[in-house]
């Protein structure tokens, strides 16, 4: 445990020129703010504070840091205000307090929704000035150490978790090594005992068994490096029992020797010497593939710099060994704190380790580079979700495998149900496209389109789901209750009444559903019969005979059995149910196709016009039943049809001869195409094709939609 005047001499040994009044004060402050407060462990709370400024201290930072790391507690857990501590120490260390203060409310908040907001949140309070996210590191890593003092083990997991998630990868955004390795084994010592007690056995065995074997290779190394002319001091460390463990996770394998264990580290003063020594050791030792990396030429975008390569070393150990400056190993420790200097107490704005905050703070506010905020975004913060942005900017935050459909839905409503297509970074994709960390995600949209029941199956949130549910849903009921309708008309005209909805409205309660819409869906449905509807409005009006002939004309209204055939005139006409020599035409509003179900509607002096059952046209004919014409496909069909689609696609070269290409290829035959809609990023389009019936129709429909450059494939119905 740290005293104050141990605190006091700490900073003055690197910092001679330090405030000792202000650290005093803010000593006392502290202490009288957390007055009789005490930790879960019994012990008075100003402990926390003062140990929290130790760790600063260890880290040689400015009177400022050590100060607010005094502090860092009292606007939060005591009476004191901010303008308390403005007024006895100054705006800057208000500043900080505060911030750190914000940065532990984050915590609080972990509802999946608000995360994305805490991020930038996060992010917006590090980047005034990177001291406060060092005081809350350092603040973590005394709670840490401190942890077992709660009784609460499910807290303690909750705290070790957030600290493996959010805490360890910001230590290592700026490079700060040590703080990092730190708090990654005591959170794993939290989350998995059992795997940290059996990585640490394996440990003390391979350390019985290799003996003096590390100091043997060490001594080696060293020699040859002195042969070699070269100032040197090598080391070895045995990896942490995290990195062990992270290791076996990634690659399912066991440690079997002491060189899985062990890494040698040569430091050496200069840049060159680092390259002679890496020269010195690939003379001597065979160096394994793959395992040479160059981070001082390229250093990580935490400014961590290093030579790294592997090699079959002394007493044929396969070993890791890092090469590196003073400088750079104390970078590699204490990272954004190692160059910054205590004396000039600003604030920490400057750096490679500040950069990418800087970065990353750039791209939250522009979304302009998305693959760079998906690089910084390998913090793994978030690892079950994925941010992207709107083309201005706005950060959406969906779950992991979420597809433009959800994107748009989240957007807003109306942006998703009128969803044709999407772009993500600039790059037309199919809808079904999952998305990734940093997409820039932009929706195109047509007025007149409406959600396909397909989405369902790609959509992933609840919102969009059910929302796509909710439409399609709408929209069968509405064609039932249309169709349902319908067919009362007519049963009500060949019984000789007049067809009102207020006679159906009698009967609504009797059949047990709450308006007369839902006994249209139902009669059309198939739910209920539209006799028994019609029954239900004039009782006693139907008789045996009556049945019989009703029962006969029924089927006109569903005209899909094969009844009995007769023969057209021409065997060209694979239709069945035809009026010998009758003319035959094909609906332009449906386009029918062997398999479709189909009707037939006769027209004095033009013959029978052929539509699918579902053709919106039919509705125009409801009151003319004499017109229908009972008809289905001949099972012989063999000529094409023209089967009509719509389809949306890329407004880029060559995407319309892949379309014609696909179709092609799929033995569709294109005889009409026509644009309806353009603009400078898609195009819709109805295309005519002759194809063999339904089935084959289906199949182009399918190829098309496998298609990059096609964002929507449907069959059209009218039009
Ligand atoms: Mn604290």
């Amino acid at each position: 445990m740290i005293r104050q005047y141990e605190l006091i001499e700490t900073v003055k040994r690197y910092d001679p020129s330090a405030d000792e009044d202000l650290i005093n004060r803010a000593y006392v402050f502290s202490m009288k703010a957390h007055g009789t407060q005490q930790r879960a462990s019994g012990d008075p709370y100003f402990l926390h504070p003062l140990e929290v400024a130790g760790i600063l201290a260890g880290m040689k930072l400015d009177s400022g840091s050590i100060v607010t790391g005094l502090l860092h507690d009292t606007v939060e857990d005591t009476v004191a205000t901010r303008g308390d501590i403005e007024q006895q120490f100054g705006d800057e260390i208000a500043e900080l307090v505060e911030g750190v203060t914000k940065l532990s409310q984050l915590e609080l908040q972990d509802s999946a929704s608000k995360q994305a907001e805490n991020f930038r949140k996060l992010v917006l309070a590090m980047s005034k000035d990177l001291r406060v996210l060092l005081v809350k590191l350092a603040d973590r890593l005394h709670n840490m150490r401190t942890l077992n003092a709660i009784d609460n083990e499910e807290k303690r997991r909750r705290i070790a978790r957030e600290t493996l998630e959010i805490y360890a990868p910001l230590a290592e955004r700026i490079g700060m090594g040590e703080m990092q390795d730190e708090l990654e084994d005591l959170a794993f010592d939290q989350l998995h005992p059992e795997a940290r007690e059996g990585i640490d056995a394996r440990l003390t065995f391979l350390r019985k068994e290799g003996g003096d074997l590390v100091a043997r290779i060490i001594g080696e190394l060293s020699d040859v490096l002195r042969e070699g002319g070269i100032k040197a001091e090598v080391s070895g460390r045995e990896k942490r029992p995290y990195s062990i463990w992270r290791k076996m996770q990634r690659k399912s394998i066991a440690f079997e020797q002491l060189s899985d264990i062990m890494a040698f580290r040569i430091n050496v003063d200069t840049v060159a010497e680092c390259y002679q020594a890496l020269g010195e050791i690939h003379a001597h030792y065979a160096s394994l593939p793959n395992r040479f990396k160059d981070y001082i030429s390229t250093p990580k975008t935490n400014g961590y710099q290093s030579l790294h390569t592997g090699v079959i070393g002394p007493h044929r150990q396969r070993i890791e060994i890092q090469i590196r400056t003073y400088e750079m190993h104390s970078v590699a420790e204490l990272g954004v704190a190692a160059h910054w200097s205590y004396k000039s107490g600003e604030p920490i704005t400057d750096g490679p380790q500040y950069r990418w905050l800087r970065e990353l703070l750039d791209i939250m506010e522009h979304a302009s580079k998305p693959d760079e905020f998906l690089e910084h975004t390998k913090l793994e913060l978030f690892q079950d979700q994925v941010f992207c942005f709107t083309p201005k900017g706005t950060l959406i935050n969906l779950p992991q495998g979420a597809t433009p459909i959800d994107f748009a839905y989240a957007v807003h409503s109306e942006i998703g149900d009128t969803c044709v297509g999407a772009k993500i970074n600039g790059r037309l994709v199919p809808l079904r496209e999952a998305l990734s960390n940093g997409d820039q995600v932009e929706i195109l949209t047509s007025k007149t389109s409406t959600p396909s029941p397909e989405w369902e199956r790609i959509a992933v949130t609840g919102k969009a789901r059910a929302r796509i549910r909710r439409f399609i849903r709408l929209r069968q009921r509405d064609q039932y209750a249309e169709l349902g309708r319908a067919m009362l008309q007519k049963l009500f005209r060949q019984e000789g009444y007049e067809f009102t909805e207020k006679a159906v409205a009698g009967v609504v309660k009797t059949l047990k559903v709450n308006a007369v819409e839902d006994v249209y869906a139902n009669v059309g449905s198939g739910i209920t019969p539209a006799r028994e509807v019609f029954n239900l409005v004039f009782p006693g009006h139907r008789s045996e005979q009556q049945k019989e002939q009703e029962e006969q004309r029924r089927g006109q209204v569903i005209p899909l059995t094969r009844g009995q055939a007769r023969k057209s005139g021409d065997p060209s006409i694979p239709i069945k149910g035809l009026i010998p020599g009758m003319a035959v035409h094909y609906a332009r509003c449906c386009h029918p196709i062997p398999g479709d179900r189909i009707v037939g509607i006769v027209t004095t002096g033009k013959g029978v016009t052929i539509h699918t059952i579902d053709c919106e046209t039919l509705e125009s004919f409801y009151d003319q039943p004499e017109r229908w014409l009972d008809v289905s496909w001949d099972d012989r069909a063999a000529d094409d049809h023209v089967g009509r689609i719509h389809a949306v696609i890329a407004n880029e070269p060559g995407s319309l001869g892949n379309l014609t290409t696909v179709i092609g290829k799929n033995g569709g035959n294109i005889t009409n195409l026509k644009i309806t809609n353009r603009n400078t990023d898609f195009f819709e389009m109805l295309i005519d094709i002759d194809v063999a019936d339904v089935k084959h129709l289906a199949n182009i429909i399918a190829a098309l939609r496998a298609t990059r450059e096609i964002s929507r494939v449907d069959r059209a119905r009218s039009g």
